[in-house]
This record gives C-alpha cells, sequence and structure tokens, in this order.
C-alpha cells in the first residue's frame, strides 16, 4: 500500500512500501521501504539532511541494472530521474548534464550538435547517474573519459565538484568518495560531423536491436567479461542458452541476457545467476562476476 506524507521539511513525493517492479526493467522485486521522488536538487539536499544518518540509501536511475531482492529494500530509495534533469552547455564542446537525464538524450542532444564521443550513449536504457556509477559503455566507449568534472551531494545534503582524479575507474568499475553519490557530470566531446554522429547512433541502436533481446525485460549484460574473454560466449559454450528457472530464462538471442518471460521473481533469477556461476566454473574454471547491482533482503522462510 502506498501513502502520501507531507511534512513542511521537504517538496517531493514520499512513498512507503512501493513495489519496486514498477521501477527497474526486470519488471520485479520486492519492495522499498520508503520512496522518495524529490522536487528539486534543493529539495533533495533538504531531504538528505533531513534523513536519519544511519537510513540505508538506494540511488535509482532507470533501475536497467538492479535487481532488488524479493524479501525488498529495507531504506530509502532515491529516484532521480527526471528530477536531476538539467541539460546545459557550459562551452561548445562541453555539456553539463544531470545525473537524472537519459544516457540516449545525452547522445542525440551531442550528435545534434557535431560532437562526437558520446554516440555509445545513444542504446544504453539508463540515466547518467547509472553511466556514472557504472562507467557504462558500449562498442568501445565508456562513460568516464567524457567526464571532466562531476558534481556531488553527500548524506548532509552539500554539494560538492569533483574531478575525474577523486574517482578510481575501470571496467564497469567506478570506486570514489563513500556516501557522495552524483548529481551532474561535464562531459567534454570533440567537434565531428552531425550527420555522421547521427547516422553512427542509428547504425549502433540497429546492430543492438540485431544481436540483444531488446523488447524483453531484462537488465543488459548480467556478468562482466572476464579479462580476454567474453561472457555470453563462456555461458553459450557451458550449454545454457535457453536454461530457466521458474520465469527467469536465459535469452536464446544472447547468453549474457537473463529474461523475465513474465513470471519470474528476484529469487528466479539470482538462482539462475547462481547456476550459471557454478556451471561456468565447473566447465571453464571461470567464476563470472556479475554486472547487475543486487540489493536488498532475500524473503525470510
Ligand atoms: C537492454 C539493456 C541493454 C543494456 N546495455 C548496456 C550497455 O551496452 N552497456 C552498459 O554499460 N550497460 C548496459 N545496460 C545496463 C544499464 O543500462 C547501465 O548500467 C546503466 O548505466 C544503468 O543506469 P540506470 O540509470 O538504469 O541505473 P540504475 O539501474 O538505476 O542503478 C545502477 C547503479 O547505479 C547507482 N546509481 C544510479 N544513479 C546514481 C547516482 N545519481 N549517483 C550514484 N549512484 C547512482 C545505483 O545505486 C545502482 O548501484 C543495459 C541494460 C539493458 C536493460
Amino acid at each position: 500500500m502506498m501513502a502520501a506524507e507531507q511534512t513542511p521539511a521537504w517538496r517531493g513525493e514520499m512513498h512507503y512500501d512501493e513495489p519496486m517492479g514498477r521501477h527497474n526493467t526486470w519488471r520485479t522485486g520486492g519492495r522499498a521501504r520508503r520512496y522518495y521522488q524529490p522536487a528539486d536538487i534543493d529539495d533533495l539536499c533538504v531531504f538528505l539532511a533531513w534523513l536519519e544518518t544511519e537510513e540505508p540509501l538506494l540511488w535509482l536511475g532507470l533501475g536497467s541494472n538492479l535487481l532488488v531482492r524479493d524479501g525488498g529494500f529495507p531504506g530509502t530509495v532515491i529516484s532521480t530521474f527526471n528530477v536531476l534533469s538539467e541539460l546545459d552547455w557550459l562551452e561548445d564542446t562541453v555539456l553539463r548534464t544531470g545525473a537524472g537525464v537519459t544516457c540516449s538524450k545525452v547522445a542525440r542532444t551531442a550528435a545534434k550538435a557535431g560532437l562526437v564521443g558520446a554516440e555509445f550513449l545513444a542504446g544504453i536504457p539508463g540515466t547518467m547517474g547509472g553511466a556514472l556509477a557504472m562507467n557504462a559503455g558500449a562498442f568501445g566507449g565508456e562513460t568516464w573519459p567524457l567526464v571532466r568534472a562531476v558534481k556531488t551531494v553527500d548524506r548532509q545534503g552539500h554539494l560538492r565538484q569533483r574531478t575525474p582524479a577523486d574517482f578510481r575507474v575501470a571496467y564497469r568499475s567506478v570506486e570514489g568518495p563513500q556516501d557522495e553519490w552524483f548529481v551532474s557530470a561535464d562531459l567534454e566531446m570533440e567537434f565531428g560531423n552531425a550527420q555522421a554522429a547521427q547516422a553512427d547512433i542509428r547504425d549502433l541502436l540497429a546492430r543492438r536491436s540485431a544481436t540483444q533481446p531488446t523488447q524483453q525485460p531484462s537488465c543488459g549484460s548480467v556478468f562482466r567479461n572476464p579479462p580476454g574473454e567474453h561472457a555470453a560466449r563462456l555461458i553459450e559454450s557451458a550449454g545454457l542458452k535457453g536454461r530457466a528457472i521458474g520465469g527467469a530464462r536465459v535469452s536464446e538471442k544472447h547468453a549474457n541476457f537473463i529474461i523475465n518471460t513474465g513470471t519470474a521473481t528476484a529469487s528466479d533469477l539470482e538462482s539462475l545467476i547462481v547456476l550459471i556461476q557454478e556451471t561456468v566454473d565447473r566447465q571453464h574454471g571461470i567464476r563470472l562476476q556479475t554486472e547487475v547491482r543486487i540489493v536488498g533482503e532475500r524473503v525470510q522462510s
């Protein structure tokens, strides 16, 4: 059940006991104890300062890389999509983007302006906050090489300007100051040809729909590629394409994707993840690491 609360301290929307299946691309998972959509950046800072210091926090973009266990998230989810929505040119080649702006909007905005370097973001179905947290990448491009600076917010609601030197960035991994989250990023690109950049985006999107099950609920690639290997190849050669547990099934189109066929619980998805890890380990001697972020509590039996 959801209920709205009004307090004088903050102006955003609070929902209690919010089903997280509404907020992720796997379309399943448990409930969040509290789900907060700030009214704007100032309100976000007021809200953070108001929160208890021990409150578990989960920052949420579009939930395209997130599995919330069936027992739910025992804290507060902060939703940034459509809230941290700034998109401004600081210079001819530098775009400031809020964390809640979609990757595809950033890619299209840059390409239309005749800048190159951000085209790969076009098919990543998340926000820039998620892309910064994950160092999202595709087709040879990655998020952080574009970053000149980021703005973060901490638990007390203080904003800070930071540079890439403050973060340790690697393949799908970003480590930075603890308890700080992304509010915006300044992305620097290069001058190029607008028509060519837009054609590249169309080409990348066509390649995605030819090779990935983009019309079915998934979180994209479940596992990181091990050094010098492809997780999809290891999974396929272990004979796991089409393997199912409950409503979760390894995609026939791309073996590193797990599909929710309609009735998957978070537990079905996690059990299939573990089955894949164990089978690939047994057959290839490689322990696959998840790219998807798994949060929350298991259902108590
Ligand atoms: C069909 C499909 C295709 C995909 N293809 C790709 C691909 O090619 N390349 C790729 O890299 N990924 C891909 N993904 C995965 C996903 O889209 C990316 O990881 C994306 O960057 C996640 O963004 P999000 O806004 O959905 O983040 P969420 O799933 O909402 O969150 C992901 C993580 O980021 C954290 N986070 C979110 N916002 C913030 C913030 N403002 N500050 C700090 N932390 C934050 C969350 O707490 C969580 O830990 C794909 C997913 C799907 C469903």
